[in-house]
């Protein structure tokens, strides 16, 4: 049995798992380390909540040969429609002025993890620990050393280097003290898929609403996939509501632009928090994805980031084995966390910056940030500058990122 590996990656969440098939080709040995059963159907990762998926991550997911599984299952965002309930600010995000097929794509986290996960095993050069639980780890200057659990039991394995893709409540990261900064907003998502009377195919929909933002998703078929932001102390009084009253609370609050809403799916909630770590690496460690950073999903912006991060890691540690470099070596790791310090921060700063603004009820705040909108939909060259973030398409890009294959 195999125990000595170029990297090991705790966590086979979305972004665990995209690191693994981003590495396939470039001669590294990988281990992933996942604690549950890759066919389970309660895997929280892989809920049913929708991911909008912006387009620089589509184009990272062809790269990585991950998009043509889930082409059948992701619904294309064509246009978004912003704006402020009972106010009368209004932008609106078009794919044809960028002469795009469409700004990004909505899928399930089931689906992504189907297209992910399946046949992970097999890649060359992976071998896949599952179900297995990182319990404890040491690092020293030649190694990362781990203790698993296994259904079997115990088994050590060591690699140069470890990445932490073990999500917000990260136990690497806990048990490194590394520190975060973090608050929550005593607010929580609540998420469900809808049937509407009259859907807009193609349309996605951010309301901020005196009740907390809601956005409506185009799922196939006549299906909405809402995310409703909703204050903490409400919840349990949401999540009781039977399905014709949760319904109209829905319908009352999001208006009529999508017809009557007919069903509403499974409701979950999830306490909402913006995390940054302080660090993201030390020699012969990586954090990636919500191990390193976890924010508001206002604007659908978590897991494209967390690909970004894997599409940035791949290329330093590709380009670092090709010059017979240490992968492992705070050197080479420094040249990840320097790449990926301004979108990380830049993309928290703006969430929770969204969501201080649109959640303030103060009468010269709304004013202000229905000018804003305004002002948005009339200036063309901001609106570049916004739906270019949105999209996943400013910055540095790495080769994933432009379609370019590591090898
Ligand atoms: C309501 C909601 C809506 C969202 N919408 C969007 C959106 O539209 N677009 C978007 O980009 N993002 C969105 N996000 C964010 C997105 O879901 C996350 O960014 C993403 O799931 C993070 O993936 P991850 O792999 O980093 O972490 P996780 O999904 O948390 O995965 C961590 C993995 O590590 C494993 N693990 C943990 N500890 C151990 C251990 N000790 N041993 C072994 N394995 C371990 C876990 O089992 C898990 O599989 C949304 C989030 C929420 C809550």
């Amino acid at each position: 049995m195999k125990s000595e590996f170029d990297l090991v990656i705790v966590g086979g969440g979305m972004v665990g798992a995209s690191l693994v098939r981003a590495l396939v080709g470039c001669g590294l040995s990988v281990a992933l380390v996942e604690a549950w059963p890759l066919d389970s159907e309660v895997q929280p990762s892989y809920d049913d909540r929708a991911i909008a998926l912006a387009q620089g991550t589509r184009v990272i997911l062809e790269s990585i040969g991950v998009w043509e599984r889930l082409a059948g299952d992701a619904e294309p965002i064509r246009r978004i429609h912003v704006s402020d309930r009972g106010q009368f600010g209004f932008a609106r995000l078009d794919c044809r002025d960028h002469d795009l097929e469409a700004l990004g794509y909505v899928a399930t986290g089931h689906a992504l993890g189907q297209a992910l996960l399946r046949g992970v095993g097999d890649l060359p050069g992976v071998t896949l620990l599952c179900p297995a639980r990182l319990d404890s780890f040491e690092l020293d200057d030649q190694a990362a050393r781990l203790t698993l659990s296994l259904d079997e039991g115990e088994r050590r394995i060591s690699a140069r280097l470890l990445v932490a893709a073990d999500g917000a409540r990260s136990m690497v990261r806990a048990a490194l003290g590394i520190e975060a900064r973090e608050w929550g907003y005593g607010q929580s998502a609540i998420i469900s898929n809808l049937t509407s009377g009259a859907p807009a195919p193609g349309v996605a929909y951010e309301r901020f609403t005196d009740a907390g933002p809601m956005a409506m998703l185009p799922l196939s078929g006549a299906r909405y996939a809402l995310v409703w932001t909703v204050a903490d102390t409400e919840v349990e009084e949401v999540m009781a509501l039977d399905e014709p009253q949760f319904l109209a609370r829905v319908q009352e609050r999001f208006g009529n632009r999508l017809g009557r809403f007919q069903r509403a799916g499974r409701r979950s909630s999830y306490p909402l928090k913006l995390l940054l770590a302080r660090e993201q690496v030390r020699p012969r460690l990586a954090l990636i994805g919500n191990a390193a950073h976890a924010v508001h999903p206002i604007t659908g912006q978590g897991f494209n980031l967390g690909i970004r991060d894997v599409a940035v890691l791949a290329e330093v540690l590709g380009d670092a084995r090709a010059a017979g470099a240490d992968i492992g070596a705070l050197e080479t790791l420094r040249a990840y966390a320097d790449w990926r310090q301004r979108d990380q921060q830049g993309v928290a700063l703006m969430t929770d910056g969204l969501v201080r603004l649109f959640t303030n009820p103060l009468p010269p705040v709304r004013l202000a940030r229905n000018l804003g909108l305004l002002a948005l939909d009339l200036a063309p060259p901001l609106k570049q500058l916004l739906s270019r973030q949105f999209m996943g398409l400013n910055g540095r890009l790495p080769r994933l990122a432009r379609g370019v294959g590591l090898e």
